[in-house]
């Protein structure tokens, strides 16, 4: 049954559709029998320019099930493949998700509005391209959380139920999640053309990637050299700053890399609690693949599959050469990737410095390294050693001290730290930190319950507080204190995150 087109028009646009006629299925939504507002992101909905008096809670409801499509949407499902844990599957694309189109935001940006959840495609292999509300409102709350954060991610436009039992371990009431992305391409798409050896499909995605997402490589003297650079570039920057906030993608399989340098997908994803740089969470990763700490290896060697499509564009023949300037891109990536994280690190110690913002000294290098290891050996709540040290700039250590064991390494450390304040102000240091640490992430013990209220009783309550509270983490609420609380041990070490599927 084709949904019905109701007289809304979101301005969407079709430029993937238009442009890349192989590259999808159309498909359209399944019904949703009972569809209910769980949450629709206002302020979002105002970047995107849409016309908010025509989106009644009722009008929303239908639009982001699926069950009614704006007159202008033209849902299409996307073909990708992709290395998962390391194995490579030929097709995988849009098992669950339909692209309704593109619009052009406030500032002028192309984004994607896309449904998940919304019912089989031809590429559900085994699935039935269904969501369940916990994990649609998770996706939900972490893209925000990260957003606030100030790191790139898709966003999430509505949540819905759709009334409707999804099949999991048990029956879970089900929903659609509307993203909102700069785009859906990702690592996998690229790899299934150049698996089938379809160099003119590769040349025509790269091109709309550049033009969508680097229109600097058109410039160059090897546009796709220079595309290959710039996805190595964010892709690098991106992972500096999920470690900085101790995040843990938890499933970076090839398909969940989007050549716009976006986070994309949030699954199994998890925000680490003490400091233990081989922390997993997701239930299936049994190898650690997606440890916290090996996130930019594993980036690595994503991008090496992505650098291996590209090879066929990057000259006419298969070349020493060629080969030569795609490995000397990737050789980019790590000293990029530590460049940002030391950056970053410097000034969560609330030593950037806005004159020299890029340099970062040898015993900078090493306050940084030695901070880690005294997180490590003292198993110290990540999140909260970073933000007490503003009160240690301020001359206390009341709220940083009780999280260590060791206090005469901290106090050596501090020490250190201390001479390197160069004679900067102990306040401005102190308001520096408070502005690169937040205080509130989404606490894993919170999440849970959140979700669990919402998916077991429907009471969205402890989501929309929890909501309110990590869209602003820097800056501290006094009545905000539980959120700010490490779980309990016993928790952290119980806890598992699952696929969502
Ligand atoms: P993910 O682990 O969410 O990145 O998904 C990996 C692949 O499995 C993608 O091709 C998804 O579209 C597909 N997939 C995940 N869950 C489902 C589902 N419930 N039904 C159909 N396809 C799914
Ligand atoms: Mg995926």
């Amino acid at each position: 049954m084709n949904p019905s087109k109701i007289a809304i028009s979101l301005n969407l646009e079709h430029s993937y559709a238009d442009q890349l006629a192989d590259f999808f299925a159309s498909v359209s939504p399944a019904p949703a029998p009972k569809p209910s507002l769980l949450q629709f992101n206002k302020t979002l909905a105002c970047e995107l320019g849409l016309d908010q008096q025509e989106l009644t809670p009722e009008v929303l409801s239908h639009v982001f099930s699926g069950n009614e499509l704006p007159r202008d949407a033209q849902p299409i499902a996307q073909v990708y493949a992709g290395h998962q844990f390391g194995n490579f599957v030929p097709q995988l694309g849009d098992g669950r998700a339909l692209l309704l189109g593109e619009l052009i935001d406030q500032q002028g940006n192309r984004r994607d509005i896309a449904l998940k959840g919304s019912g089989r495609t031809p590429f559900s292999r085994g699935g039935d391209g269904k969501a369940a509300v916990g994990p649609v409102l998770r996706e939900y709350l972490i893209g925000e959380a990260m957003h606030a954060l100030g790191i790139p991610t898709t966003r999430a436009l509505a949540a819905v139920a759709t009334g409707e039992r999804v099949m999991r371990e048990r029956p879970l009431p089900g929903a659609v999640l509307t993203r909102v992305a700069a785009s859906h391409v990702r690592v996998g798409t690229f790899q299934y053309f150049a698996a089938r050896r379809q160099v003119e499909h590769l040349r025509k995605l790269a091109d709309y990637v550049i033009q969508r997402h680097y229109p600097k490589a058109s410039e160059s003297e090897n546009p796709y050299l220079a595309l290959l650079q710039g996805v190595a570039d964010r892709q690098a920057a991106l992972v500096a700053r999920w470690m900085l906030v101790g995040f843990i993608h938890g499933v970076m399989n090839t398909d969940n890399m989007a050549i716009s340098g976006e986070t994309i997908d949030y699954g199994p994803c998890a925000f680490m609690e003490s400091y233990h740089p081989e922390t997993v969470f997701s239930s299936i990763d049994h190898a650690g693949r997606y440890a916290y700490i090996n996130q930019p290896s594993v980036a690595l060697w994503n991008l090496a599959r992505f650098a291996e499509t590209l090879l066929p564009l990057l000259s006419e023949e298969d070349s020493d050469d060629t080969l030569a300037e795609a490995t000397a891109v990737l050789e980019t990536f790590m000293p990029a990737f530590q460049r940002h994280w030391y950056i970053g690190a410097k000034a969560k110690l609330g030593l950037a410095n806005p004159n020299e913002p890029e340099s970062v000294s040898d015993s900078e290098h090493e306050l940084v390294d030695d901070w880690l290891g005294l997180l490590t050996t003292n198993e110290v709540d990540y999140t909260l050693a970073w933000r007490q040290l503003a009160e240690a700039a301020d001359g206390t250590v009341s709220k940083l001290a009780p999280l260590f064991r060791e206090h005469d390494q901290l106090n050596a450390w501090l020490e250190r730290w201390r001479r390197l304040h160069n004679g900067i102000p102990a306040s401005q240091i102190a308001s520096a930190i408070r502005a690169a640490n937040p205080l509130y992430i989404p606490r894993n013990h919170l999440v849970e319950e959140a979700l669990a209220a919402a998916s077991e009783n429907a009471d969205l309550a402890p989501f929309e507080s929890l909501l309110e509270v990590v869209q602003q983490p820097f800056d501290e609420k006094p009545e905000c204190t539980r959120y700010a609380m490490p779980a309990p041990t016993e928790f952290t070490t119980e806890y598992q995150t699952f696929c969502g599927t």
